[in-house]
């Protein structure tokens, strides 16, 4: 029930129709029984100012972000998350009020989101993680990885030598920050199986499998693969992408894409409202309304 006290959460992006973020959340805050209502709103890039300057004036508690001001909103900020900083990209924002003041922090769940959805599985801790591709996901969960205690990162990519950039991106900026992480490398794509060898986890971050490419052929194939490693496709249409096939076939552990999804949203919920997020019913709400 919306009353003069509901609180307001929200989302911005161009486009914005599509977006499944609503009905996870306000799943979460009806089952919590929070006087939060969460909202679509669209936002054209030439408007963003106004957009965070507006949620500022009308004491919006917290918004996602997405497509295309993920990168562009930090200006607007006053704090970032130093990971978020370092990935460039923010797809949360907390707003807190006191005093006549307002103080708005940015954060990227979207990384989180795919390693705790990972650890439902396994700990990353000291392990052997490889990603595959080198585009925006990739970076962020590269990122996200070299900060959060594992042992190795491989990157391959189809086009090399963004593989290597990325890699030494990570080199120099993991080193500027402090974090004690310099065991990035980068692989051409026919080192795959040798990689894939040593390795304990696997992400693929490339597009490879998603609807309606169905029977596209992944690059991982599940003679690559053993039964001690994770695999994780990032995709989410369909669910059982190509890759999870493979990873099956190989009797190897699996984590859906849809995982990521959701725990970027559960991130986002403990950030805006300090309390842990009721998962499965998030969950339930967001398969639901992804028709899977
Ligand atoms: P992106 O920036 O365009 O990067 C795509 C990467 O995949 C590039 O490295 C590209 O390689 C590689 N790639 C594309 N097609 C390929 C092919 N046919 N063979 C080999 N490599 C190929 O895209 P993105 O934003 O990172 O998103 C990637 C995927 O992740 C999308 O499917 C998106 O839906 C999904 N995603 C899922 C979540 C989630 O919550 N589950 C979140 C974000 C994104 P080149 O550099 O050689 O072109």
């Amino acid at each position: 029930m919306i009353d003069g006290k509901t609180n307001i959460l929200g989302v911005i992006g161009d486009p914005i129709e599509h977006t499944f973020s609503p009905a996870m959340q306000n799943a979460g805050l009806q089952s919590l029984g929070l006087n939060y209502v969460y909202l679509p709103f669209h936002v054209k890039g030439n408007r963003l100012s106004d957009a965070i300057g507006g949620a500022k004036g009308l004491g919006i508690k917290g918004l996602n972000v997405t497509i295309p001001h993920k990168s562009n909103v930090i200006p607007f900020l006053d704090d970032i998350d130093p990971i978020a900083r370092m990935i460039g990209a923010v797809n949360t924002i907390k707003f807190d009020y006191g005093d006549g003041e307002v103080f708005t922090k940015g954060f990227n769940t979207d990384a989180y989101g795919c390693l705790r959805a990972i650890e439902e599985k396994t700990s990353i801790k000291d392990k052997k993680v490889t990603i595959l591709g080198a585009g925006g996901a990739s970076r962020a969960i590269a990122f996200q990885m070299a900060c959060s205690g594992i042992d190795e990162l491989s990157i391959l990519n189809r086009n090399y030598e963004k593989a290597k950039s990325l890699k030494e991106e990570l080199r120099s900026n993991l080193n500027k920050q402090e974090y004690d992480f310099n065991n990035v490398n980068a692989y051409e794509i026919d080192d795959l199986k040798r990689v894939l060898d040593s390795s304990d986890i696997l992400i693929d971050t490339t597009p490879i499998g998603m609807y309606p490419n169905v029977n596209d052929k992944p690059i991982a194939s599940a003679d690559m693969m053993h039964e001690d490693l994770v695999v994780n496709d990032i995709v989410y249409t369909p669910m059982e992408t190509s890759l999870i096939k493979e990873a099956k076939k190989a009797n190897a552990e699996v984590v859906y894409g849809y995982k990521m999804l959701l725990y970027q949203g559960i991130r986002s919920f403990e950030i805006w409202l300090g309390k842990e997020a009721p998962v499965n019913i998030m969950e339930k709400a967001l398969l639901d309304v992804l028709g899977i």
